[in-house]
């Protein structure tokens, strides 16, 4: 049975469909019939919400009007909880319209271990790139970001839980070769469950490779600039995650190498509150600064043009 009738009348949701028509006065049996749905589907007013307009901030519980979230870049407008948020809106939220150029685009990982379990690597990468649009975890590219070019690397949850691989592995490799060519600094936004079980070895050799590349860009004086953004964790923060010139992160993401349960257990020892939360890393040490999304693009821009000064007085003639 139909629910719609009650969900187009909900407060502040524009209808998606027209209205039903008005039942005659003389058509008793029609009033009836819509009374009664009115009544069924008055206790099921949650579920009914239709996907894709509203969502629920886990936070706050406040419902968010999903326009106004996506408008607000997935920020909660009542607790400014973080949402996730993909690497398309990401870049599109930071660069210059028009100036990003994507690089190896159309990468894709290899099966090379003929992983199998519940379901083969293949199937998941098949089901993944339908699923999120993307080819891996990764989209990396040359943009400006104010009056900056730059490399920037962004990592999307959505594919197989930020992953990294030999795609995403490789796709940074290039990016920070590249930069390194071009004089270019590099950002990359970081969101993962660490290194992708699927490929084994070849995505822990992906920690070395990255860094190797890092080195060599931070041997050139160019600055890196990485953002760690919720959750990031295990073998990309043990990685190019964590060796950033300028380690900023979101509010309230969860950062860290093993779950918190696995040290508990492994360490006997009571954790302190906070553990593994950007606020508790900032206050330690590890992060330089917590920066809300909205202020983001604004900060790079800032600590861009103080970390590429001295680069660009040596450039200016005499
Ligand atoms: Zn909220």
């Amino acid at each position: 049975m139909s629910t719609s009738s009650f969900t187009k009348q909900a407060p502040g949701v524009e209808p998606v469909e027209p209205a039903l028509t008005p039942p005659s006065s003389d058509n008793s049996a029609a009033t009836f019939v819509k009374k009664k749905l009115k009544l069924t589907t008055g206790k099921t007013k949650k579920k009914d919400i239709p996907a894709g307009l509203w969502t629920k901030c886990p936070e706050c519980e406040t419902m968010l009007f999903d326009k106004e979230l996506d408008e607000n870049l997935k920020v909660c407008l009542k607790c400014n909880h973080h949402f996730s948020i993909g690497a398309r809106e990401r870049i599109h939220s930071l660069v210059e319209t028009c100036t990003f150029e994507e690089m190896d685009a159309q990468m894709i990982s290899v099966d090379v271990l003929g992983f199998t379990g519940a379901a083969s690597y293949k199937d998941k990468l098949v089901s993944n790139w339908k699923k999120s649009n993307l080819k891996d975890a990764v989209i990396t590219g040359i943009g400006q970001i104010g009056t900056h070019r730059v490399g920037l690397g962004v990592m999307d949850f959505a594919f197989l839980g930020g992953s990294m691989g030999s795609v995403v592995g490789e796709k940074l490799t290039r990016l920070i070769e590249r930069s390194t060519e071009k004089n270019l600094p590099v950002i990359i936004i970081s969101t993962s469950g660490g290194a992708r079980m699927y490929e084994g070895m070849f995505s822990l050799m992906q920690m070395a490779k990255t860094c190797a590349a890092l080195a060599y860009h931070a041997r050139a004086k160019l600055p890196y600039l990485s953002v760690l953004t919720h959750p990031t964790t295990a073998g990309v923060m043990a990685s190019y995650a964590s060796v950033g010139d300028l380690i900023l992160a979101e509010p309230a993401a969860m950062i860290g190498f093993a779950g918190p349960r696995v040290i508990k257990d492994t360490t006997q020892a009571e954790l302190p509150p906070g553990f593994q939360t950007a606020e508790f890393l900032l206050e330690h040490g590890l992060i330089d600064a917590i920066v809300p999304r909205k202020e983001l693009k604004e900060r790079l821009v800032y600590y861009l043009d103080f970390l590429t000064e001295g680069k660009r007085q040596s450039a200016t003639p005499n």
